[in-house]
């Protein structure tokens, strides 16, 4: 596997790829992050894969210094996928300080979709989406791949992405690729490594909760007020709690396509929830409807 850090030598290399799917990852890479090379590849005859841990997209207080980077780990995973190019930049080669003051520098040049960004997620963090969306556009710009792969389980991320596309015509089709799982139904996140055992078995209230509102949907439910209040209880529920509390940042039912709140589902619809759990921040959905 080639493995760059400067944008130059990205645009050499990538010169020869032909056509090109790109993963871009913050690292830490599990078998979610496995799963999307691929899909990547069943999609494109090269794929590349971005190893970055993106500044502009955490918060003042989130976990940007501590973010696992183990990064002989993931590059002895890209090269036993078969991944063809890693672009592992620095912060400073993705955001180099600019001399001249009049100059807005890279980190400062935002795209905001706020219709997109400002529910969910956005409640809770603010800049998150801004963030993503100027990261992700410099690396279609440095690495104009003709597809990308993108995880559901960050689904407002993938939505937002793909809206970005469709306004500013980038030249790439978006890939939203299912969640995968650990065997005890967790969704895998690079963060679950923060979670000691106790935490983990706590975390898993998350995933049962969702569960359990898919299964009410496949009995009929259609009102959303019924599983967002399931999730709920499931996640609260004193049996669960331990000695570990599990704090709720939000459960919501929202249209897949819009992201505006759901009463009754009757088109695709999201079920999505962020928990914190001591200082880990865990989030995970599910897909209802539209089928
Ligand atoms: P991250 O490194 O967490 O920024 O994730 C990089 C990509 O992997 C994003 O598109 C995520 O949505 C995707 N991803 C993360 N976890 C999973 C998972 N459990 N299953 C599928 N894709 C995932």
């Amino acid at each position: 596997v080639n493995v760059v850090t400067t944008i130059a030598e990205c645009r050499e290399i990538r010169k020869n790829l032909g056509y090109l799917a790109l993963v871009p990852t913050m690292g830490a890479l599990h078998a979610g992050h496995l799963s999307l090379i691929e899909h990547a590849r069943d999609k494109a005859d090269k794929v590349a894969v971005s190893i970055f841990v993106n500044p502009t997209q955490f918060g003042p207080r989130e976990d940007f210094q501590s973010y696992p980077r183990p990064i002989a780990d993931d590059l002895a995973k890209c090269e036993a996928a078969g991944v063809d190019l890693v672009f592992n930049p620095t912060p400073e080669e993705i955001y180099p300080p600019k001399g001249d003051p009049a100059e807005q520098t890279a980190a400062e040049v935002f795209i905001d979709m706020p219709n997109l960004s400002n529910v969910l997620e956005g409640r809770f963090r603010p800049t998150h989406f801004r963030g993503v969306c100027q990261v992700v556009a410099k690396l279609f710009n440095i690495l104009y791949p003709q597809v990308a792969c993108f995880g559901q389980k960050d689904y407002q991320q993938l939505r937002v992405l793909t809206a970005m596309v469709d306004a500013l015509n980038f030249q790439v089709e978006i890939v939203g690729c299912p969640t995968l799982r650990d065997p005890d139904g967790l969704a895998m996140s690079s963060r679950n490594q923060y979670l000691s055992d106790a935490e983990r078995q706590r975390a898993l209230s998350i995933n049962r909760g969702l569960f359990a509102a898919q299964e009410e949907y496949s009995k009929g439910f259609r009102q959303t007020n019924r599983l967002m209040t399931t999730v709920q209880k499931i996640m609260l529920e004193a049996a669960n709690q331990g000695r570990v509390p599990l704090l709720i940042d939000y459960v919501a039912a929202v249209d897949a396509m819009t992201l505006k709140n759901v009463l009754e589902i009757e088109r695709k619809t999201l079920i999505a929830v962020a928990a914190r759990i001591g200082p880990t921040r865990l989030i995970d959905n599910v897909l209802l409807g539209g089928d």
